[in-house]
């Protein structure tokens, strides 16, 4: 065999295997509460992850982005894709109209790529917990609410994944997806909630029951008016992602009666950590629970947070909270550089978020993923499959989009996101790829 075939991949394999030495450094699970190592619990993957690791850990990056973080990471790797592309053409004197139609193909691919990140269930971390322990969530959504992308029967596999024993099914503004959920679920291992919009500034309440309740009855309140209804109703007012809006002060909150604070929120992370221990304080003074919340919205299947307490059942949930201050936010997560530095060299950063945590079995699928895809690229087979690809994608995508619009129909009063966000997205994603396919086959 040619050395010098073989001397990039070899390089590239060193180089992974030092940066592990280097930079490993994997997470822990903290319980954020008390700031302490969470003791007897522990994270376990799913084998599918093994079989298919680069994928996996591109997946686990996207859905632990921060929120915000989005719009400059896809610019960042935009980028780069763009500034690659150019530079392998004019080192390969390819000329311009395929310089142009591969710079298409692989922002498309990019897109596509995010687009699987977010829509696509692959299963993320479970928690695993000592047995007098019980794990839940307060808040998460199915397609009964405007923005989410995913239905009841997605929203339990996900939690089952995850290793939630339990949660609280939290539609916005409305309580009619309760009822789809199956029958030997409701109030054993789903129940019924709330995110209920006040009149004032934007801000909600998650409610949280111990039976099946009509939420419209909260619709156009104030946030006082809203604690004292829930009140009057047996059920508990948590504050949501209060650093979304960072209206009230914790003790005006506490005034009008409020139950809870969620101190983490999955789809809202950028919390900043000395205002988080002000709320963790407070909240221990006043006898109230926090919770770290998913917030589920189907978009990906990741979680890196889950609320436990002692407990050795998930029955009257909402009475269990009800009597406890004593929870722990379990967090398996380690902070993220939001500097511009970061961004500029975004796929660096990804890649050394995903070495710093990677194991040896990890490493290892993912060493072989690379020859594998090294090896598969220097084929014919590789061309064919390049050929074809842009034909599979609009096919897969005319399928999602069919898909969405079937979901999207019992939910069609009160969701916004799959019809038409989600229908015409994936439609012209699918219009976008066999456009590329019919270009290609012209520019051959
Ligand atoms: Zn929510």
């Amino acid at each position: 065999m040619n050395l010098k075939k073989i001397a990039l991949p070899i390089s590239c394999i060193i180089l992974i295997i030092i940066s592990h030495i280097l930079f490993y450094n994997p997470a822990e699970l903290i319980d954020i509460v008390s700031g302490q190592k969470a003791q007897g619990f522990s994270i376990v993957w799913h084998n599918i992850r093994y079989l298919i690791e680069p994928l996996y850990a591109f997946v686990y990056y996207v859905l632990t982005l921060n929120k915000d973080f989005y719009k400059p990471a896809l610019i960042a790797w935009t980028c780069w894709l763009v500034i690659g592309i150019f530079i392998y053409c004019a080192v390969k004197k390819i000329d311009f109209s395929k310089w142009i139609v591969k710079t298409l193909y692989a922002v498309l691919a990019l897109v596509t790529l995010f687009a699987f990140c977010a829509l696509v269930p692959i299963p993320g971390p479970k928690l695993i917990k000592p047995q007098n322990y019980i794990s839940f969530d307060i808040h998460s959504h199915s397609r009964f609410s405007h923005d989410n992308s995913s239905t009841e029967k997605f929203n339990q596999i996900f939690h089952a994944w995850a290793g939630y024993d339990a949660y609280f099914i939290s539609e916005h503004n409305n309580t009619s997806s309760f009822e789809h959920f199956p029958k030997n679920a409701q109030l054993k291992t789903v129940f019924p909630a709330i995110q209920i919009k006040s009149r004032e500034r934007g801000l909600s309440l998650v409610l949280l029951s111990a039976q099946p309740f009509d939420g419209s009855q909260y619709v156009d309140l104030t946030v006082k008016d809203i604690i004292k209804k829930a009140h009057d109703n047996d059920m508990l007012a948590i504050m949501p992602h209060w650093w979304k809006w960072n209206a009230y002060s914790f003790q005006d909150l506490k005034n009008m009666g409020i139950d809870g604070f969620e101190i983490y929120n999955c789809g809202y992370r950028n919390f900043d950590a000395a205002q988080r221990q002000k709320l963790i304080d407070f909240a221990k003074n006043n006898n109230l629970p926090t919770f770290g919340s998913t917030d589920w919205h189907g978009w990906g299947y990741m979680t890196d947070v889950w609320t436990v307490i002692e407990s050795k059942t998930t029955e009257n949930l909402k009475e269990q909270l009800a009597k406890t201050s004593q929870t722990k936010v379990i967090l398996y997560r380690q902070e993220q550089s939001g500097s511009i530095i970061r961004f500029i060299i975004e796929p660096i950063s990804a890649y050394y978020y995903y070495i710093r945590d990677a194991d040896n079995k990890m490493l290892a699928s993912f060493i072989l993923w690379f020859i594998i895809l090294f090896a598969f690229f220097k084929t014919k087979l590789s061309k064919i499959f390049i050929k074809y690809l842009p034909l599979f994608f609009s096919i897969i995508f005319v399928a999602a989009a069919g898909y969405f619009l079937y979901i999207y129909i019992p939910a069609r009063q009160t969701n916004t996101m799959l019809f038409p966000s989600l229908f015409f997205g994936c439609l012209g994603l699918a219009l976008l790829w066999y456009g590329l396919w019919k270009l290609r086959n012209r520019c051959g």
